[in-house]
């Protein structure tokens, strides 16, 4: 395994779970820090996938989420869309929620506490440069002067992936012309502000930016869209956040900034998943990087992990080469055709948020004017930027 995300903890589980011995290479150290809320959604098809490979952590990872009071939607300034959901807590009752809203960071933390009590070996400060594989297995060296050798490796060593340029396999896809600036705000336990997870187009306050705000558990995470071509490190500097944060959460947030950072708009897919030999196989972002909206990145690395593991697990059973080869294989063409829906879904929320035909704009305009009358129009305006949801795979809809 290289690469100790949560795409690669996922795996080193799920390879744990089948009984397979896993020594993890991670380039961090030990102690690091990582940054940001990030994948704050945690869809319940990896609550359910967590909780098959280890009993109980997705019940743990959804017990300390929260779910949001509430959706609202508006346009311009106006609601063209609210709902009321029973439960904004944590899990509860039975079963699993479908969703749990936390901090990646916590998400990580779960997940390298379950595999160090599942006996997976961590290579901490190992930086992989290289990887050769063979017909026979894989090579790996790290910069530091140390290597191992596997039969399979897993790389989830995210969206630079070295593993990736080292099996000669690129990203293909776009990126728009424009940034997101996310950041991240502690909520004040003594002032409890509703979890309403709130979608504005238009933003009157903000130069009719749209903004997209998301609580989790502690805090919630502010999405700001620039326009095309627009410096996002304007809106990042401390002046500038005190300036245009009030317009969307109260000012008593300006004090509690946890961290404030940009992102493009990405749409790229690997051009292949695995390397020639079928020893390597990619996953995460080593393999697609999508726009946070759907929640596809994380929760579609979860899928992939699953899906690689059950694939070296039956390579490694198999009755010949050539029957090893088709298993990794087959993980490559199942994982290729859910990253090639999730690139077209954020595909579609990005027309949605930047329509280019004056045809969509005014739809979107005329919707919000007869939302009133039509909730559909709302449900619609509400829905869109998340692109379609659905993408039945044997692991998991992402
Ligand atoms: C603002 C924002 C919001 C998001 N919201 C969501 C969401 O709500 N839901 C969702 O599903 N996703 C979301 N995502 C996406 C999610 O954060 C990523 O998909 C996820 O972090 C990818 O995990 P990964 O394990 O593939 O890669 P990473 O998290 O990047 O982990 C890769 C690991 O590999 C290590 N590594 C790198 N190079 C080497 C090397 N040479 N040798 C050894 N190790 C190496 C790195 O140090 C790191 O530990 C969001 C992203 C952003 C930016």
């Amino acid at each position: 395994m290289v690469g100790a995300g949560p795409v690669g903890l996922t795996a080193a589980l799920a390879l744990r779970a089948l009984d397979i011995p896993v020594r993890l290479l991670e380039a961090d150290p030990q102690d690091r820090v990582r940054p940001g809320s990030r994948a704050l959604y945690v869809h319940r098809d990896s609550l359910t996938l967590l909780d098959r490979m280890r009993p109980g952590l997705g019940t743990a990872i959804a017990r300390r989420g929260i779910r949001w009071a509430g959706r609202r939607t508006r346009y311009r300034g106006h609601e063209v869309f609210a709902r009321d959901h029973r439960d904004g807590s944590g899990a509860g009752g039975h079963g699993l929620p479908p969703y749990a809203c936390l901090r990646q960071i916590e998400t990580e933390g779960f997940l390298l506490e379950s595999c160090r009590e599942a006996g997976v070996e961590f290579a901490w400060s190992a930086r992989v440069e290289t990887v050769r594989s063979t017909p026979d297995g894989v090579e790996v060296h790290a910069a530091d002067g140390r290597s191992w050798s596997a039969g399979y490796v897993i790389a989830a060593d995210g969206a630079r992936s070295p593993v990736r340029a080292a099996i000669g396999r690129t990203m293909v896809g776009g990126r728009s012309n424009s940034h997101h600036v996310v950041v991240d705000l502690a909520d004040d336990p003594r002032v409890p502000e509703p979890a309403l997870r709130t979608f504005h187009y238009h933003h009157p306050g903000l130069g009719g930016r749209h903004v997209l705000v998301v609580p989790f558990a502690g805090g919630r995470q502010v999405d700001l869209q620039c326009r095309p071509g627009e410096d996002p490190e304007e809106f990042l500097d401390e002046a500038r956040l005190r300036d245009w944060l009030p317009q969307v959460v109260d000012r008593g947030y300006l004090d509690r900034v946890l961290w404030a950072s940009r992102y493009p708009f990405l749409q790229l897919v690997a051009d292949s998943f695995v390397d020639e030999h079928r020893r390597v196989l990619l996953a995460g972002e080593a393999a697609h990087l999508f726009a946070p909206f759907g929640a596809r990145g994380m929760n579609s690395g979860i899928a992939d992990a699953d899906a690689a593991a059950s694939a070296v697990a039956l390579a490694l059973r198999a009755t010949g080469p050539e029957r090893a080869r088709g298993a990794v294989e087959d993980y490559a063409a199942e994982r290729t055709a859910a990253a090639r829906h999730n690139r077209d879904a954020a595909g579609r929320a990005l027309r949605h948020m930047r329509p280019r035909s004056p045809a969509l704009r005014g739809a979107q305009r005329a919707a919000a004017a007869l939302s009133p009358a039509v909730p559909r129009l709302g449900e619609w305006l509400e829905r869109a930027p998340y692109g379609p949801r659905t993408a039945a795979t044997a692991h998991g809809t992402y």
